[in-house]
């Protein structure tokens, strides 16, 4: 997306910039304008903690859990500040933080069970199958080293936890790059966490490009872990080239919906519709397309537009609202330029269809029925408050479409027989499939998108193992 770049002003700590509330559109704090060059003496902070932070997974997992318990008690702080800055109503901020906590410790288990099982540490390792030779192979996983993270500014705080969280627990260290959208509630949660966690295993850099560039392409950095644009994904693996560091990128969707004749309209309305315009649609995996069989076309467009134009839209701070900002102003105007084309294009406007007459960022919700289906609010991902409503008629037309973009990062099926719809789910070309809901996520499970949405594997035990190398020792067979 369009580069942004607020005023810079000096400041007693050098360059400053400006961070703006996206419900007014006005500056109201300042952050750290960090230069690329000063990225050699954080990479070299962080090589010389990782020699202690990596000997004890134990007492990693330790701090990990006193850091988890550290951003619960600062709840009342970082939600309102994340709200604030991001958009979002003050309740989502909260869950935010709690799952930042949540997956914090989650991973300090995964640290503790790998141990136990052999698998970290200095122990014997894990005994690989014979293969015939006299040989005993052990197998131990060792970490890589300083971690970079660099994420969006959708979910700072918890994408930021789904990277650190298990870097740290496999004994790695990081360094963390939030979007300048965002620095400011992460900023304050390394400030949270530095109280649990020994000094330069997580340090928190913020500026505008090319400072994550030259994080991604850092020589001592051994794994880049990015969650953003495909665009972007692409120039961070080009930059991790440069020192062969492992990459893992977690990029766009533009995730299907497909309703099955025998869906019960009324009773999953609600749930499709917030699948789609939870946290103003600026989720990756949320519902940006949604399919219905021609004969319920009619009934699914008013239900969703029955939503969208009873929600209270307001700021993350005010009691009451529901749907807050877009977070800034080049993601509002890509979120009005596809809808303008939409329009342009023959569609319809069954709710909202313009952004709101009022200062600040905010696009009114909006369904847009009979979109053509090449509208680049269908191809694209507008990661906005928009969702079109497209009509098929036989089920392999639906499946086809939902697999038609270069995207595969998720997609769900609604019906009343599970069965049926786990068949249909089967067939989506996503890295996870839901039925009669969407963008449910358990710590356990493994988060990848296919096709363009992503490269590697995040999330449980892969997550882990995902920042640890495989390290096997080779002796002869005691007779
Ligand atoms: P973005 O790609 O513009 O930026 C992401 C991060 O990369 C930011 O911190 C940004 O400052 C940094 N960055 C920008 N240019 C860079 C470069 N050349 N090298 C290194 N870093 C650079 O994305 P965004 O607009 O902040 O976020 C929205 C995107 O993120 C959407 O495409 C959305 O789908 C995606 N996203 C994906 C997931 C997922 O898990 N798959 C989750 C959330 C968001």
């Amino acid at each position: 997306m369009a580069a942004h770049r607020p005023r810079r002003a000096p400041g007693a700590l050098g360059e400053r910039f400006t961070v703006l509330d996206p419900a007014t559109g006005e500056a109201f704090a300042e952050a750290p304008d960090q230069r690329p060059d000063t990225l050699d003496a954080v990479v070299g902070r962080a090589h010389e903690a990782w020699r202690g932070w990596r000997a004890d997974p134990v007492a990693r997992a330790t701090a990990l859990r006193a850091a988890a318990d550290a951003v619960e008690a600062a709840g009342a702080d970082l939600a309102p500040l994340l709200s604030r800055e991001q958009g979002k109503p003050l309740a989502e901020s909260y869950a935010e933080t709690a799952r930042t906590a949540a997956r914090l410790r989650y991973f300090a288990g995964l640290a503790e069970h790998a141990e136990t099982a052999g698998h970290t540490g200095i122990g014997p390792g894990t005994r690989l199958p014979p293969d015939g030779r006299p040989v005993r192979s052990e197998l131990r996983w060792r970490p890589l080293g300083p971690v970079a993270a660099i994420v969006p500014w959708n979910f700072p705080l918890q994408l930021a936890s789904a990277k650190f969280a298990p870097a740290l627990a496999a004994g790695n260290t990081v360094v963390l790059k939030p979007s300048p959208f965002t620095p400011l509630a992460t900023r304050l949660l390394g400030t949270v966490l530095s109280t649990a966690l020994p000094e330069g295993v997580l340090t928190i850099v913020t500026g505008h490009e090319p400072l994550g560039a030259r994080l991604a392409s850092h020589p001592g950095i051994r794994h880049v872990t990015f969650t953003g644009s495909v665009p972007t994904g692409r120039a961070v693996a080009r930059g991790a080239a440069a020192s062969l560091a492992r990459v893992t990128l977690e990029l766009g969707g533009n995730d299907a919906a497909i309703l099955l004749e025998d869906v019960d309209v009324e009773r999953i309305a609600d749930r499709l519709f917030w699948a789609a315009f939870r946290n103003c649609g600026q989720v990756c995996m949320a519902v940006k397309r949604v399919y219905a069989p021609a004969r319920l076309y009619a009934d699914v467009v008013e239900a969703l537009a029955q939503r969208a134009k009873t929600v209270v839209v307001g700021a993350g701070l005010d009691p009451g609202t529901e749907l807050g900002p877009v977070n800034n102003a080049p993601q509002l105007a890509r979120v009005e330029h596809c809808t303008a084309r939409a329009l342009a294009d023959g569609a319809r406007a069954a709710a909202g269809g313009h952004r709101l007459d009022r200062p600040g960022y905010f696009h009114a919700p909006t369904i847009l029925a009979d979109v053509p289906p090449g509208s680049p609010v269908v191809t694209r991902e507008q990661f906005g408050p928009v969702l079109p409503v497209l009509p098929y008629g036989s089920l392999d037309e639906a499946v086809a479409a939902a697999n038609g973009t270069g995207f595969g990062l998720g997609g769900s099926v609604w019906g009343s027989d599970l069965d049926r719809a786990g068949a249909v789910a089967d067939r989506l070309e996503c890295g996870t499939a839901w039925i009669n809901h969407h963008a449910e996520l358990s710590l356990a499970q493994p988060f990848a998108g296919a096709k363009e949405s992503g490269v590697g594997v995040a999330g449980g035990p892969w997550g882990f193992y995902g920042n640890l190398r495989p390290f096997v020792v080779h002796r002869p067979e005691e007779s």
